[in-house]
C-alpha cells in the first residue's frame, strides 16, 4: 500500500492571492520571514484580504534563513495565546516550514521534536487550525510538500520533519509574488526543483501517480529556466508552477543521495554556506552517473532524456546526453561545476570528507536512492564532486 497526499485546493495564477479573501476562518495569523514580503506590498495585502475574509488578524514576523527551535517555540506560544483557526505562511521556503512546525507544537504543546523526527509518525492535525501556504521562491515547493526542517542551533543539529499531516490543506501559487527573486536566487532555487523531480522520478518509491508530475516538471524547467534567470516573467511565472509540480512528485515519492550530499555538505565548510540549490546543482551530474550503474535508474534516467527529446542509440548514450544537458545549464546559470570551484578550502575539504560521507549515507533521503551507496562509495563520489573527476565506480 502506498498513499499519495496534496493539499486540498491549490490556486495558481497571477492574481490568486486574493483567494485569501474565500478563505473561512475567525482568527488568522500571518507568518513570515525577514521582511521581503512586507517591503514589497505582499504582507499589507494578505493581511488586508483576511480582514476582507471577516477574520482577526496577528503577524508573526521575523523567522529567519533555515528556522530555529527558538522560533518554532515562540511562535506556537503567540498561536496559544491567540489560538488562531487558519495558519497563513508566507515566503521563502523558511517562514512556510516553521510555521508547519508551529502548528504541530500549538495543536500538541505536550510533544517534543524527538517525536516529531521519527518519520510519518506526527499526532492527528487540524483539531484547531487549517493551515495555507504562499511560497515567494521556485523551487522548495513546502507549500505541498510534507516537509519541513528545523535546526536546533545549540547543538548543530537539523530536525527534518516528514509526515502528511503537515502537507498544507491550501497553496497559492502566485507568480506576482516570485517576481521579486534575484537571479541568482532563480538559478539555485530552479536547479533545486529539477533536482527534486529527478530524483523522484528515479526514486525507489516512484509510481504513477509521482511519474507525470516529475517528467511535466523536468520539461518545464528545462525550457523556462534559463529565460526566468534573464528576467522573462512570463518564464518566471512556468517555474512558479514547475517548482510546484516537482513538490507534489517528491513528497509523495521522496528523494535521493543528491539531497543527502547537499544537507550534509551546506554548512560544513568554513568557506561558507553552500545554498541548498546550488549544492544539488553541482552533485546531480555526478550522481546520475554513478546512479546509472543500476540498470532499472539507467532506463528511469534514459526515460527522463528521451521526453526531453535527447538522442542516443543505447540507454547509456542517453543518459550521457542528460548530464550533458544538465551541466550545459549549470554553466548558463553560472553555477561552478566543482566544490573547488565554489571556493571549497582542499585541505578542509580532505579532513572532513570522511566524516561528511558517513553522515550523508545516513541521511534520511539516502533510503530511496535508487542504488545503494557505502561510505566509502560516498567519499569517493564527494571527491569527484571536488576536483571535478569522473565517476567510474
Ligand atoms: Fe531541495
Amino acid at each position: 500500500m502506498a498513499r499519495f497526499t496534496l493539499p486540498r485546493d491549490v490556486y495558481h495564477g497571477k492574481g490568486s492571492l486574493e483567494e485569501l479573501k474565500n478563505i473561512q476562518g475567525t482568527r488568522a495569523i500571518v507568518v513570515v520571514g525577514g521582511g521581503s514580503m512586507k517591503r514589497f506590498g505582499f504582507l499589507d495585502k494578505a493581511v488586508c484580504l483576511l480582514q476582507e475574509a471577516g477574520m482577526e488578524v496577528k503577524l508573526f514576523e521575523g523567522v529567519e534563513p533555515d528556522p530555529s527551535v527558538e522560533t518554532v517555540m515562540k511562535g506556537a506560544e503567540v498561536m496559544k495565546e491567540f489560538q488562531p483557526d487558519v495558519i497563513v505562511a508566507m515566503g521563502g521556503g523558511s517562514p512556510i516550514d516553521a510555521a508547519k512546525a508551529m502548528w504541530a507544537f500549538y495543536e500538541y504543546p505536550e510533544t517534543t521534536f524527538e517525536d516529531l523526527i521519527i518519520p510519518f509518525n506526527f499526532p492527528t492535525l487540524r483539531q484547531k487550525a487549517k493551515f495555507v501556504a504562499i511560497p515567494s521562491t521556485s523551487g522548495t515547493a513546502t507549500e505541498v510538500t510534507a516537509f519541513s526542517v528545523i535546526t536546533n542551533y545549540q547543538t548543530g543539529v537539523k530536525y527534518p520533519l516528514a509526515d502528511f499531516n503537515i502537507t498544507p490543506d491550501v497553496a497559492i501559487v502566485d507568480p506576482v509574488i516570485a517576481e521579486t527573486m534575484p537571479p541568482k536566487l532563480v538559478a539555485h532555487t530552479g536547479m533545486d526543483a529539477l533536482t527534486h523531480a529527478i530524483e523522484a522520478y528515479v526514486s525507489t518509491l516512484n509510481c504513477a501517480f509521482t511519474d507525470p508530475l516529475a517528467i511535466k516538471a523536468i520539461e518545464m524547467v528545462f525550457d523556462y529556466l534559463p529565460d526566468s534567470y534573464d528576467g522573462n516573467m512570463e518564464a518566471r511565472e512556468q517555474m512558479h508552477y514547475a517548482q510546484c509540480l516537482a513538490g507534489m512528485a517528491f513528497s509523495n515519492a521522496l528523494l535521493g543521495i543528491v539531497h543527502s550530499m547537499a544537507h550534509k555538505t551546506g554548512a560544513a565548510f568554513s568557506t561558507g554556506h553552500i545554498p541548498h540549490g546550488c549544492a544539488n546543482a553541482i552533485y546531480l551530474p555526478y550522481v546520475i552517473k554513478y546512479n546509472a550503474k543500476d540498470k532499472t535508474a539507467e532506463k528511469r534516467y534514459a526515460q527522463i532524456a528521451k521526453s526531453l527529446n535527447l538522442t542516443g542509440t543505447t540507454d547509456k548514450a542517453l543518459v550521457d546526453a542528460l548530464i550533458d544537458k544538465i551541466n550545459a545549464y549549470n554553466v548558463r546559470l553560472n553555477i561552478p561545476k566543482t566544490l573547488q570551484e565554489f571556493g571549497v578550502n582542499e585541505d578542509e575539504f580532505k579532513e572532513k570528507v570522511s566524516k561528511i560521507a558517513e553522515l550523508a549515507v545516513g541521511d534520511a533521503c539516502t533510503g530511496s536512492n535508487p542504488r545503494p551507496i557505502t561510505p566509502a562509495e560516498m567519499e569517493k563520489l564527494l571527491t569527484c564532486t571536488y576536483y571535478g573527476t569522473p565517476v567510474t565506480f
